[in-house]
């Protein structure tokens, strides 16, 4: 899996690759990551690749032709490295307060793909004729903004990388995270380490008792739980998907009157 980076700044980029369980998958080649820089693709002495609205207002606007050079040049390395098939190039992704929110089982998704490449805005944003003639797909993180797409762009590479095989040491690690099929959707338990006691507070003794099934059960309540007090709507979710069992209903019974009492 490969991602090409279109950024102004590279090195806001660089850590993802070389540190953490993505920059170790990154050394073993499970996938790749290449920065492009827009300035590479200026044909002027400054270097120019940003300009003052039309129509006026602040702040000033990215440009669209170094972006489009920088997209043909990563089109043709990703097809001479094979990271490409002929006739099938990879998704042009903006980063963008005007796309769809990322979610995991979006990440999950991607991970089954070939990678893409990725288009970081600056200043006020695009010219939004490079966004009509390049850009496939918007992905944004959330309701805010952001300064640019770099940030943006690492969180959702992060979230695809981390779902690749042999990239986390146990496989079932991610299986088990918030918001997965194992989970059915659901936010994960709490987890405790080493020393038993610490300042005061015992782990839950059902995790010391070395019993798998009660243990599993132990984390499911938990998990039901957590999720019903953070995101019912969750739970909601869960539910219409007829994806609760009858414990995950008895247990969120069970605690609505404890509320009450
Ligand atoms: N004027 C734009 C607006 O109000 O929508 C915001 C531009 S922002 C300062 C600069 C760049 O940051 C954007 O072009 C985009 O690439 C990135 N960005 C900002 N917020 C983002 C978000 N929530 N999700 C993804 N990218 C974001």
């Amino acid at each position: 899996m490969r991602f090409d980076l279109i950024t102004l700044f590279p090195d806001m980029c660089a850590a993802l690759a070389a540190q953490g369980v993505c920059g170790r998958a990154h050394q073993r080649g499970v996938w790749s990551l290449q920065t492009w820089n827009p300035r590479d693709y200026t044909r002027d002495v400054h270097r120019t690749v940003d300009d003052r609205p039309f129509g006026g207002g602040p702040g000033m606007v990215m440009m669209a032709e170094p972006l489009a050079l920088a997209i043909e040049a990563i089109r043709a390395d990703r097809l001479a490295a094979g990271a490409d098939a002929a006739g099938l190039p990879a998704p042009v992704v903006l980063l963008s307060p005007a796309g769809q929110v990322h979610r995991q089982a979006l990440a999950r998704r991607w991970a089954a793909g070939r990678g893409a490449i990725l288009v970081c805005g600056r200043y006020e944003g695009i010219d939004q004729r490079f966004i009509d003639t390049y850009v496939d797909q918007q992905v944004s993180l959330g309701d805010f903004v952001l300064s640019g797409g770099e940030l943006a762009a690492l969180v959702l590479v992060d979230s695809v990388v981390r779902l690749l095989p042999g990239v986390l040491h146990d496989a079932e690690s991610a299986e088990q995270d918030s918001f997965n099929p194992a989970l059915t959707g659901l936010l994960d338990s709490p987890h405790y380490t080493r020393p038993e006691i610490w300042r005061g507070q015992a782990v839950p003794e059902t995790l010391l008792s070395g019993h798998h099934a009660r243990i599993q059960a132990w984390r499911r309540r938990q998990s039901v739980r957590l999720t019903r007090d953070r995101r019912p709507d969750l739970i909601e979710q869960a539910r219409a998907a007829g994806r609760l069992s009858r414990q995950d209903e008895a247990c969120l019974d069970a605690s609505q009157a404890e509320n009450e009492e």
